[in-house]
């Protein structure tokens, strides 16, 4: 087999799914293909296309491997994680490359999500050593009552294509230090470098089962890892529509996690730099070409700077380079999927039609384009709040300015949204950074800095339709998701 890579004729690699500790074929025997999205005649790999019975028999193999995984030793468990994490770390450039490949980012983003995804694995393999009960005082002196905190079982874990290796990572971490048991499924737009974490773990010596991968279509493998009360925890990010009709279908027994949508607002103040202000509504908004989930949608601009602001912003718009992640002088890269560039050149026309069009939203064409999925990106001003661009997840390089009389109608419209994942405000005023923090809705909070990013080690969520927010990814507090409580009282 082959394809075309910049004219030249490459061997297609096929991947298989991971189920019981062994690499294998789906039984259909059918595949489909990963796309590089900077130059779609491009197949990034071949990956199993997955049925129900396939993904039964991953459940099985996780349900198989939990006794004799939740009584591995803690130290062994710890040891496996820091294992695949070394194995990511000294594959890193490799596993960036393909990143940039399947996914279009650039090449320097796709490194640091890498080493952050072994970072991660690093984090949980010590946290989960101490992440411990509680002993309770009590009036009889020959009892003692603690609680004691234990896995679930089997954990499934499904992922998007934004971010196609630092997601799975922290949501499996946290599961297996825990002595949880994986089924893993990544998106079908980015599932390379979700099997190369899978394959971190085999080279760790993980044992057969405890970590299983597979590949394949959410219509054909998703009831079989959702909807049967053999999985007892669902970790997932990706569409709130997607999120919400799998914690809807999910038995009464089964634990959801649910990391959804965003429409994230910054807030630009009188007091504000502007041209600092600028570089957070870029970098927030159209580094990853508008494709995190954190990504700045929304620029709530008071009416004194509106103006001078907008001005600022579309002539930094309008500069940025456009092209292939792999060349490290480009700004923007592709949409990642087919369906994403449809969906934001229909979001762009709905913009023309209810609001100002500033600036960008065509398909770009020519040279380095013509098989990629490019388009340039937007800005609209006079956006209000009922039109679709202020309200509805774009997720693609579109920026849509909205007018504030002060900070109570900033803070008022950045809450008239039913998503609360992230938000940012810039000003100099210590007393509307206090106020903000307090009157935002909004799971993660930033002053001065970008909506989006987050640390390895600290809570990560969102709040309204953007999260389940019971329990939280990222830092230790992400382990209560993947353990129960027991107390015990124990006399003599
Ligand atoms: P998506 O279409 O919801 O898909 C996400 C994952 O869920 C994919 O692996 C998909 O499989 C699978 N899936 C979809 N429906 C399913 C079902 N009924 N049962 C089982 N699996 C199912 O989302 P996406 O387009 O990949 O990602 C973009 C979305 O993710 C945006 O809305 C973004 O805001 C959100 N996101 C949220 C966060 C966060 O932390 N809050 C972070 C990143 C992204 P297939 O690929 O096979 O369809």
């Amino acid at each position: 087999m082959s394809l075309l890579n910049g004219g030249e004729r490459l061997a297609i690699e096929e991947f298989g799914n991971l189920i019981g500790g062994e690499w294998r074929a789906c039984a259909s025997g059918k595949t489909f293909d990963d796309l590089n999205p900077a130059d779609s005649r491009e197949i990034v790999g071949r990956f199993q296309a997955s049925s129900a019975a396939d993904a039964r028999a991953a459940v099985e193999a996780a349900a198989g491997a939990f006794d004799g995984w939740r009584k591995t030793p803690i130290t062994r468990r710890a040891a496996i994680l820091l294992a695949a994490a070394d194995h990511l770390s000294s594959n890193a450039a490799k596993v960036a490359l393909e990143l940039t490949r399947e996914e279009g980012k650039s090449i320097a983003l796709a490194k640091d999500e890498v080493l952050r995804s072994a970072q991660t694995l690093r984090f949980y393999a010590i946290e989960g050593q101490s992440f411990t009960g509680e002993t309770f005082p009590n009036d009889d002196p020959d009892m003692l009552v603690y609680s004691a905190r234990e896995p679930l079982g089997v954990v499934t874990a499904i992922t998007p294509w934004n971010f196609p290796i630092s997601i799975p990572a922290r949501k499996i971490a946290p599961a297996l230090i825990a002595g949880n048991t994986v089924v893993f499924k990544p998106s079908s737009d980015a599932p390379l470098t979700g099997y190369r974490l899978a394959e971190a773990f085999v080279k760790a010596g993980v044992p057969k089962g405890v970590f299983n991968f597979i590949t394949g279509s959410a219509a054909e493998v998703g009831p079989a890892i959702t909807g049967t009360p053999a999985v007892r925890a669902i970790t997932f990010t990706g569409s709130t529509a997607a999120g919400e009709q799998i914690h809807r279908s999910t038995p009464l027994t089964t634990r959801t996690q649910m990391e959804l949508g965003g429409k994230n607002p910054l807030l630009v103040m009188a007091d504000a730099d502007l041209d600092k202000a600028v570089d957070l509504a870029v970098k927030g908004g159209l580094s990853l070409t508008g494709q995190a989930c954190t990504g700045t949608s929304r620029i709530i601009a008071l009416s004194s700077i509106r103006r001078a602001f907008t001005d600022k912003l579309v002539a930094r718009v309008r500069s940025m380079k456009i092209g292939s992640g792999m060349d490290p002088t480009n700004e923007i890269g592709p949409l990642a999927t087919k369906k994403q560039l449809e969906t934001v050149l229909s979001y762009v026309e709905i913009g023309r039609k209810e609001a100002q069009h500033l600036c960008g939203g065509e398909r770009l064409t020519g040279a380095g384009y013509d098989h990629g999925w490019y388009v340039a990106p937007a800005v609209f001003t006079g956006v209000t709040q009922q039109m679709r661009i202020a309200r509805e997840e774009i997720f693609g390089p579109v920026l849509a300015i909205i007018e504030a009389s002060d900070y109570e109608d900033a803070i008022a419209k950045a809450n008239d949204t039913e998503y609360g994942l992230s938000a940012a405000i810039a000003t100099r005023d210590p007393r509307l950074m206090h106020r903000f923090a307090q009157d935002i809705q909004s799971g993660t909070v930033k002053i001065n800095r970008t909506t989006t990013g987050n640390l390895v080690n600290a809570p990560f969520g969102g709040l309204k339709r953007s999260s389940t927010s019971t329990f939280r990814e990222s830092g230790r507090g992400a382990l209560e998701f993947f353990t129960q409580i027991k107390t015990i009282y124990q006399g003599i």
